[in-house]
């Protein structure tokens, strides 16, 4: 969910007013006979007894204040402590979790960094060849007074290999204390929280155990209940201190049901909220649209008519149209808007494209004039601009207006809006399109995406909309090569990039990094730069990325466009773009730190002109993982297949973030793929807003989760 309202202040507002629809009979009897020695969630954790006033301060700075946020302060991964990993023989594989001896602790100076060492030994292995593991923590020299020698600790982390020994770096870490009894610590499965600063983790641990057991479990209601066969208190007890694994994975989903819930409830209420508006019925003239399809040089493809029959169907339904149009690059996305602006045309209203930035809203402007206006049709570009809307003719005379965002904003544009076509949706908020929708006359809307994405996200992220797929590419293009490359010499791609030059196409040079950073020793696009123009000589080589302003950027970009800049090194800000045919050569540099989707999204820079591309992916192919990842890219060049792996392979919670989706707060993204889960939580909100479509009755409690004024998605790059 966005950032507007979090979970902890969604309950707070139900349990300040409303009755709670999970236990009315409980909260009634509570305030009968409240029992004053259970802690209700909405308890300042400063009124806790058993946490010291240091403890409460700590718990502040990391955003925990009351009862029910530290128990919304989930476990990230849990310790079998009933049994443990032997020390490995070998490094490499997935993390291990080990208890032992600390034998030996130091500080060590090394040429970039100073860390603190602490040689593990395993005390179940006795004489010759005792096993051993070293622990580093770079620039945490204090852990001297935390991790001594003699101190039985347990571990968890990767082993490594570092100069012939098993190294973890930045282990987890506990030290086993005995202090008699049974232990929530040790022989069971324990819980392993996100670390809060000054406190650590077992005493954290017994804060939640003690909590637990003083939360009044009436107070644990929330605003509606998906699934009255499992308490909350249980579920929370349960993923907190599970007996088995499955019992906290049982509630996690029921946690992740939750809050899919809410997502979909504001899905199902923003779709319920554009149907109370009367569309308009348009499109069913179709003059112009012919004329269009016979004068195109070509034929649209199977996938582009049937996205247009789609569209039409929605037009000339008095529903207003809220459409999605998912396609790849250069899958044919800007012709189904010209066809269906066109329609909209025919029926006497306007229509406008609303496209990311200046120079996107050009090139539109530029391909539309070219397509449009032989067939009769006025078509305007609005810019921010003064000096390019001075000698344009007034806007209301214009049938087709281009522009960016800012045409939002802008109410004396239009005199008879009937649609609009949002360009590039990952860089454009739901609450801009709800302020479009807002705006009086409701016209029909299509939102296009180059973004592929996995279909069980389509439904979180665009659940509101209906959804068209390009899933085929036009013909006709050049031929695009994708070669993975793990050793090439610098010499051999200087030459391939200078040829390409000498025929005079154009080459992106791409860069993880803007800057050099010691971390990640990987080349900086700023450095790689002044490298470029030296191997370039003769040739004008430009550098844009992400710390550069706008004006800066499209300045770049507007030059590489025009063919002044042969060869662009960039980072990911060319990745939605200005659509350069020239340019038929992309080089990507540490290509395994990008994700797939991203690379994806790159790689559709090239190849939309008639010359053959390459698009190299270079990197060291010292990770497995990475070679996996990047043989994708060499396999196939469809969005929807990619997208699909990507999610395979990295989990719904990084695809979600690098996607911008306004969902990062989702606690449970990894549920994400699980599309039963994200089914019943639809199934559950249509049922809502059927039974009370404007939860002003039966389910008024609800009204708490719905955010009216969704907070944008922040921008990339
Ligand atoms: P997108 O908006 O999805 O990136 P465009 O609509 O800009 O794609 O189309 C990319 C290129 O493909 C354009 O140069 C366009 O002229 C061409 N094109 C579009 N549809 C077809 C088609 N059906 N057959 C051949 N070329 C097409
Ligand atoms: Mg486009």
């Amino acid at each position: 969910m966005g950032k507007g309202r979090s979970r902890a202040e969604a309950r707070r507002a139900s349990q300040a007013g409303q009755v709670s629809c999970t236990s009315p009979n409980a909260r009634t009897a509570r305030s009968l006979s409240p029992d004053a020695s259970l802690t209700p969630i909405t308890a300042p954790l400063a009124s806790l007894d058993f946490l010291g006033a240091k403890e409460v301060i700590s718990l502040a700075s990391a955003g925990l204040h009351v009862a029910g946020d530290l128990l919304d302060w989930l476990p990230r991964r849990y310790e079998d402590r009933r049994r443990f990993d032997a020390f490995p023989a070998a490094p490499g594989g997935p993390a291990i979790c080990v208890r032992g001896k600390v034998v030996d602790t130091r500080n060590r100076f090394g040429p970039r960094a100073r860390f603190y060492e602490a040689v593990v030994e395993d005390t179940r292995s006795s004489g010759m060849g005792t096993a051993t593991i070293t622990c580093r923590w770079f620039n945490m020299p204090f852990l001297k007074n935390v991790i001594a020698a003699g101190q039985e600790v347990i571990l968890h982390g990767k082993p490594k290999d570092f100069q012939g020994r098993i190294y973890i770096d930045h282990p987890d870490f506990e030290v086993i204390r005995d202090d008699g009894g049974p232990s929530i610590h040790l022989e069971r499965i324990v819980p392993i929280y996100r670390n809060v600063s000054g406190i650590a983790q077992r005493r954290l641990r017994e804060i939640q155990h003690q909590l637990l057991e003083r939360i009044d479990p009436a107070s644990l209601g929330s605003p509606y209940d998906v699934d009255p066969t499992y308490p909350r208190a249980e579920a929370f007890r349960e993923v907190h201190f599970p007996e088995a694994i499955e019992q906290a994975e049982a509630a996690r989903r029921r946690f992740a049901l939750e809050e899919f819930f809410a997502v979909q409830l504001n899905v199902v209420w923003r779709r319920a909220r554009i149907h109370d508006h009367k569309g308009r019925v348009q499109g069913t003239k179709t003059t112009l649209l012919k004329r269009f399809y016979e004068s195109l040089p070509f034929d649209l493809t199977g996938a582009q008519k049937r996205s247009i029959k789609e569209i039409v169907a929605d037009l000339r339904s008095p529903r207003p149209m809220n459409r999605l149009l998912q396609g790849d690059v250069g899958s044919g996305k800007t012709f189904v808007a010209m066809a269906s602006m066109l329609l909209a045309i025919d029926s006497g209203a306007q229509a406008a494209l609303m496209a990311p930035t200046q120079i996107l809203a050009e090139q539109h402007y530029l391909t539309f004039k070219r397509w449009l206006e032989p067939l009769g049709v006025r078509v305007l570009l609005r810019t921010a601009a003064k000096e390019q809307s001075t000698h344009l003719p007034l806007d209301g005379e214009a049938q087709v207006l281009i522009g960016t965002h800012a045409l939002l904003y802008d109410k004396v544009a239009f005199t008879d809006l009937g649609l609009v076509v949002i360009d590039e949706q990952h860089k454009f908020g739901v609450s801009q399109r709800s302020r479009l929708i807002d705006q009086g006359t409701m016209p029909d809307v299509l939102v296009m995406t180059a973004t592929p994405i996995p279909r069980t996200l389509t439904m979180t992220i665009y659940g509101d909309l209906d959804v068209s797929i390009l899933d085929e590419r036009p013909a006709g293009r050049g031929k695009m090569v994708t070669a993975l490359r793990t050793a090439a010499k610098q010499t051999d791609i200087t030459k391939f990039v200078k040829e390409q030059l000498a025929t005079g196409r154009q080459a992106y040079l791409v860069y993880p990094l803007v800057e050099e950073s010691e971390a990640l020793k990987a080349e900086s696009a700023t450095e790689a730069f002044e490298k470029w123009q030296k191997r370039l000589s003769g040739h004008s080589v430009g550098l844009v990325h992400g710390k550069l302003s706008p004006e800066e950027k499209e300045d770049v970009m507007r030059r590489f466009r025009d063919g002044e800049i042969h060869a662009l090194v960039a980072t990911t800000v060319i990745e939605v773009g200005v659509d350069v045919p020239n340019a038929n050569l992309m080089i990507i540099h540490h290509a395994e730190r990008f994700g797939l989707a991203q690379l994806h999204q790159l790689r559709g820079r090239i190849g939309r002109g008639e010359h053959k591309s390459y698009c190299i992916l270079l990197t060291d192919g010292k990770s497995a993982d990475a070679m996996e990842k990047l043989a994708v890219m060499e396999k196939t060049s469809d969005g929807f297949v990619i997208a699909e792996e990507d999610l395979r392979l990295r989990g719904p919670g990084d695809v979600l973030g690098t996607m911008q989706s306004g969902l990062g707060d989702l606690r449970f993204p990894d549920f994400l793929a699980d599309t039963a889960l994200l089914r019943e939580a639809r199934a559950l909100a249509d049922q809502v807003i059927a039974e009370d479509p404007s939860l002003a009755a039966l389910h008024a409690s609800l009204r708490s989760l719905i955010q009216e004024n969704p907070v944008a998605s922040s921008q990339r790059g």
